[in-house]
């Protein structure tokens, strides 16, 4: 039937012409093909059409590629599977989809990547194309930048936030969960301000504002802040804030990142701290007294008025710190520095400059005896017990100190001040502890020789130049010898006979005290046990003594080395050091008293006197001090006689021996007679003097 023939044609052109137009209107390159058919099997792909975005991108021309088989063009090895693909759609009809498909591109070995797309119009199979391979790439890189930059914020120890331009968050990390101790659902959809200190958002906002005003990428703003934490505690951080913008440059997102400096900042204000501060008393430590001194100094010159240096040293510390322990001398120091700090008028300074030692810098000063009031004044308040807790037991510690004075002059340096009060200070220490000595003028040189004198006293320890004096004690009755006092002397080879005077206060302090007392002590009871002494022989007992736990068993096996009765050796105390006894020692003197070995305390009434020492000790007699003696008087009526008539009552009334200390005169001997001192010790009955 031509009619139906012709009609047949006719579709088959029509829908040819419309592929055509299809294909020719494609962006991508598009081409249509023909099924070359052998023997019933479907063999090859031949280019009926190729579209004008074919030949503009590859640069052909139509006539180089209609009636060209496909295989012939592109290779068959290298298209086995997707030409396969084409020549089955072509078959059945079924429209095909294959994306990322890997070319080489003509003339190149360049791989590329294509998508591609088949479907078959009347008995042509149209194909068309894209090449994807710089999109790939893209995504590729997209992908790989992305999880990079989630990695780097959530991994990140710092805390991180993506937000939005209006600062709602987006992306939190852990760090900053935990900074702010909330969860990350918490956070995601909430505004930054709302984690920001009240006080800090202004300024925050303002910060934001400028940042974005600034019109393009990568500009940062960094400040410290305070972020809230979910218990309402304010953190510091540091802060760093950055836009970033899209490619019209509105701003997209805003990173911010935050740095914890809480610790930061604790740590800095420790350095701070310790720079200038002692950290067991909480005090200011030498770098600042010496700096602040400077200061004082300038200030006191330019209004010409003066400032004096205190330089305090805690009487014989080291004993609390050997016998009870550093934790107990370090809560000496507490308590100490605590009492310094109540004594100081506004605009005095104070600051621990070593072991024991404080300085305290007196700003205006009148004159020298403002000083010296108020150095009495700080010794007073010092001057209360302390007790002190050791790991076993609690101890009672009476602190006193020594204090070396320094008045400011027009050539005072900080380092010539504290110097010279130092210096006073090894001055006051020699007179005697407890008291106070104004710098001199050959301060410097004595400072010198209190440094060579310790290395000395060891020295003469060696060379046994320590010599013992015996000293009467008789019966002001009678006159009669009872026994005599150990007194040491040092038998120096180039100055000749020293005093304790000259040498103790170092000898106590570097605790050489103690060989030096066991010598006298080995001495005395080989002159008892000889029988060239008569009656007792007292000897002196010093702190350093009683704080060593071998004491007593020192003083046991001198005994018994010498077979000496026990009741004939006594032992003579301060009323300072009988104080500090530690528990140890108090039941050393027991066992000692239980032997018959006598206890006296020594300088009575010069010391921190307690009349309940009397009881809580052992003890058996009292020394007068010298000072009671020197100063009675004739008439009956006067307070020093009081004071000594009154002491004696007390010895008798407790039972225990009096011994009034240093008589020189027969006056003196006359009115202790009639008062009820039973013995005496003075020049008058007897000088020190070697064993004959
Ligand atoms: P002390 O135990 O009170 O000894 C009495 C001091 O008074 C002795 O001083 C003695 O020489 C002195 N003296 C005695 N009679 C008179 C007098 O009539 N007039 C004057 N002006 N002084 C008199 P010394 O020997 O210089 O001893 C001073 C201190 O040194 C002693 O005071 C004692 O506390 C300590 N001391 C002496 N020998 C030793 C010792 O072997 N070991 C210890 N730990 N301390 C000792
Ligand atoms: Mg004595
Ligand atoms: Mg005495």
């Amino acid at each position: 039937d031509w009619t139906t023939a012709h009609a047949a044609v006719a579709d088959v052109e029509t829908s040819h012409a419309r592929l055509r137009q299809t294909v020719d209107n494609q962006i991508d390159p598009a081409i249509e093909l023909e099924v070359v058919v052998e023997a019933g099997e479907p063999v090859d792909l031949v280019i009926v059409e190729v579209n004008p975005a074919v030949l503009a991108t590859y640069g052909v021309t139509r006539e180089q590629l209609v009636g060209e088989s496909l295989v012939g063009l592109v290779g068959d090895n290298l298209l086995s599977e997707p030409y396969r693909s084409c020549i089955d759609a072509a078959v059945t009809g079924d429209s095909l989809v294959l994306d990322g498909l890997a070319f080489k591109v003509p003339g190149s070995d360049e791989l590329h990547l294509f998508d591609v797309r088949a479907y078959r119009t009347g008995d042509r199979l149209a194909v068309t194309w894209r090449d994807v391979t710089d999109r790939q790439r893209e995504q590729d890189a997209l992908a790989r930048s992305e999880r990079l930059f989630r990695s780097t914020v959530m991994d990140a120890a710092i805390g991180m936030a993506v937000a939005d331009p209006d600062g709602t968050m987006r992306i939190v990390n852990a760090a900053l969960c935990r900074l702010l101790e909330r969860d990350e659902t918490w956070l995601v959809g909430r505004s930054l301000i709302e984690v920001i200190h009240p006080d800090d958002r202004e300024r925050v906002l303002t910060e934001r504002a400028r940042l974005m005003d600034v019109g393009h990428d990568g500009d940062t703003v960094i400040s410290e802040i305070r972020l809230l934490r979910a218990d309402g505690e304010s953190v510091q951080v540091r802060r760093a804030g950055v836009i970033v913008r899209d490619s019209t440059g509105e701003p997209e997102h805003l990173l911010v990142q935050v740095e914890d400096l809480t610790e930061h900042h604790r740590a800095l204000r420790e350095l701070e701290y310790r720079a200038f501060h002692d950290p067991l008393t909480g005090l200011r430590n030498r770098t600042w007294v010496q700096e602040i001194l400077e200061v004082d100094l300038v200030a006191a010159r330019l209004a010409s008025s003066a400032l004096a240096v205190l330089y305090l040293d805690l009487d014989r510390f080291n004993v609390v710190n050997d016998s009870l322990g550093h934790a107990a001398g370090d809560a000496l120091l507490a308590v100490v520095a605590e009492r310094l700090n109540g004594c100081l008028r506004a605009g005095d300074r104070l600051g621990r400059v070593g072991g024991d030692e404080f300085v305290v810098v007196l700003n205006g000063i009148a004159d020298p005896d403002e000083a010296e009031e108020i150095a009495e004044q700080v010794a007073a308040t010092l001057m209360r017990q302390v007790s002190v807790d050791t790991a076993v037991e609690g101890h009672r510690v009476l602190p006193t100190m020594s204090v070396g004075i320094a008045v400011s002059d027009d050539t005072s340096t900080a380092p010539s001040l504290l110097r010279d009060a130092d210096a006073a200070l090894v001055r006051a220490k020699k007179d005697g502890r407890n008291r106070w000595a104004f710098a001199d003028t050959h301060q410097h040189e004595r400072a010198i020789e209190r440094l060579t004198l310790e290395d000395a006293l060891r020295l003469a320890v060696e060379r046994h130049e320590f010599v013992t004096y015996y000293q009467p004690i008789v019966r002001v009755g009678s006159g009669e010898i009872v026994g005599h006092e150990a007194l040491v002397r040092w038998a120096h080879p180039e100055r000749g006979i020293l005093l304790p005077g000259e040498f103790m206060d170092v000898a106590e302090a570097s605790g050489i005290v103690g060989e030096i007392d066991l010598a006298v002590l080995g001495g005395a009871c080989a002159a008892l046990g000889s029988g060239v002494m008569p009656g007792t022989v007292s000897v002196n007992v010093s702190a350093v003594d009683l704080a060593r736990t071998t004491w007593f068993d020192d003083v046991l096996a001198a005994l018994s080395r010498h077979h000496v009765d026990p009741s004939r050796l006594v032992l003579e105390i301060t009323e300072t050091a009988a104080l500090e006894l530690p528990e140890h020692t108090r039941w050393s003197l027991d066992r000692l008293r239980d032997l018959g070995v006598g206890l006296h305390v020594d300088d009575f009434g010069t010391g921190f006197s307690s009349i309940s020492l009397l009881q809580d000790l052992p003890v058996t007699g009292l020394k007068l001090d010298r000072r009671f003696v020197t100063a009675l008087t004739p008439h009956e009526d006067s307070a020093a006689n009081a004071l000594a008539a009154g002491l004696a009552g007390l010895a008798a009334g407790l039972g225990l021996i009096g011994v009034a200390e240093g008589v020189e005169t027969e006056e003196q001997a006359h009115v202790l007679r009639a008062q009820g001192w039973s013995h005496g010790q003075g020049w008058l009955y007897g000088r020190p003097a070697p064993l004959p």
